[in-house]
């Protein structure tokens, strides 16, 4: 249910997610409205969760994070970014979505602006327009050096904002920012005294290869929050856990609103994650090669449907798909496709125009061919009665 007030005030971001968000997705439906890993959580970290248990290890954990866990994502995010951060800038979080959490809040709150890209997960939205955060937009380039609409995100910060999101590998699109647009980017909030928030969801998922670049990297420490999470790259969406690196001057705030909001993240979860540092080393590398295959299956089946974008220069786990030639809307895409037995998201859910819709490629290879075949068969007639 909305309100009156929530259809036009600061609720209307969160009202809209809600209506748009596909409903209970039925047996005989395929799902490919989330992201939802559909690889099994491994063996070994099965076993480091059970483990955690017997061992009664079930109680509070030091708020930031056990110390051992703060010390191997320093370690990972050196491995990506040849940066190693302060452990004491690493806080273990409830998610990435806790991460995300905190630095808005961190940056922002109370009364300032934060940059949005569009597309976009639209948590930032949200969750800014809740906090009294308000939220400008920049248009989300390509991948490589146009990812960032640098003159627009200047435009944004003259105007105020005192933090620029960021997420490369994107949701929704799966476009990668080249390092030299995240050091552009960090030289232009440095001029303005305003911070990057990176959301970093899909660092491990690029096709090309390696670890997606960070702003962390060439010294962009002192403006940079990162967002990392073990959601994506090992299967752990519910044990939620993940990890905010903060610009050290604000090691006391990121402290304070996770030890306020979320006590501490769940110890079981953070057990698993230190197994998942320790013993799978090659783990983005495979999850890589799974989503570049089933990106290339998706433009060939999908046709004239699927994004022209070159696939190697893509990451993460979502098809952008642009559905405007078959002349309806986002949401009525998403009901024909339903009534096909395909769940997939509107794209108003993320962006301002309309007639897009985010497909996860987050199903078994053989039922994710069988969907998109299905999809394009779809948008064929969709655009055939259009015509
Ligand atoms: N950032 C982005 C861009 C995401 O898509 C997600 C999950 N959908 C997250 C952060 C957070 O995920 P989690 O809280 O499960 O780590």
């Amino acid at each position: 249910m909305t309100t009156d007030t929530e259809a036009s005030g600061p609720g209307a971001a969160a009202a809209a997610v809600t209506r748009m968000m596909a409903g209970p997705v039925r047996a005989d439906e395929i799902d490919l409205s989330i992201g939802e890993p559909d690889q099994a959580l491994p063996g070994v970290l099965v076993e480091a969760a059970v483990r955690s248990l017997r061992d009664g290890r079930t109680g509070y954990t030091p708020k930031l994070g056990l110390p051992e866990l703060r010390d191997l994502v320093a370690a990972d995010v050196e491995a990506g970014t040849g940066y190693r951060p302060d452990v004491e800038d690493v806080v273990i979080t409830v998610g990435g979505t806790g991460a995300v959490a905190v630095a808005l809040a961190a940056a922002c709150a109370p009364g300032g602006s934060v940059l949005v890209p569009d597309p976009a997960w639209p948590n930032y939205r949200v969750l800014a327009e809740r906090l009294g955060i308000g939220v400008l937009t920049y248009p989300q380039g390509e991948s490589g050096d146009g990812f960032l609409d640098l003159a627009r995100i200047r435009s944004g910060l003259r105007a105020g904002a005192r933090l620029v999101a960021v997420n490369s590998p994107s949701n929704p699109t799966g476009a990668v920012a080249s390092a030299a647009a995240l050091r552009s980017l960090v030289a232009l909030v440095r001029e303005f005294g305003a911070y990057v928030l990176s959301d970093e969801a899909y660092e491990s998922v690029v096709f090309a290869g390696g670890r997606a670049p960070s702003p962390l990297a060439d010294g962009g420490v002192d403006v940079t929050f990162a967002a990392r999470t073990f959601s994506k790259t090992y299967s752990m969406t519910g044990l939620r856990v993940g990890a905010l690196i903060s610009p050290p001057r604000f090691r006391t705030a990121a402290a304070a609103l996770h030890g306020t909001t979320a006590g501490c993240a769940p110890v079981t979860a953070q057990l698993t994650a230190i197994e998942a540092l320790s013993s799978l080393p090659g783990r983005a590398d495979q999850l890589s090669a799974t989503y570049l295959a089933r990106y290339r299956t998706a433009v060939q089946i999908l046709g004239p449907w699927a994004p022209g974008t070159p696939v190697e220069t893509l990451g993460g786990f979502y098809l952008w798909l642009d559905a405007r030639p078959a002349g309806h809307t986002s949401a009525e895409v998403c009901a024909a496709l339903r009534d096909r037995g395909i769940v997939t998201s509107s794209g108003l859910v993320y962006s301002a125009t309309d007639g897009f819709v985010r497909v996860a490629l987050t199903a078994p290879d053989d039922v994710l061919a069988r969907a998109l075949t299905l999809i394009r068969e779809e948008l064929d007639r969709l655009a055939a009665r259009a015509c």
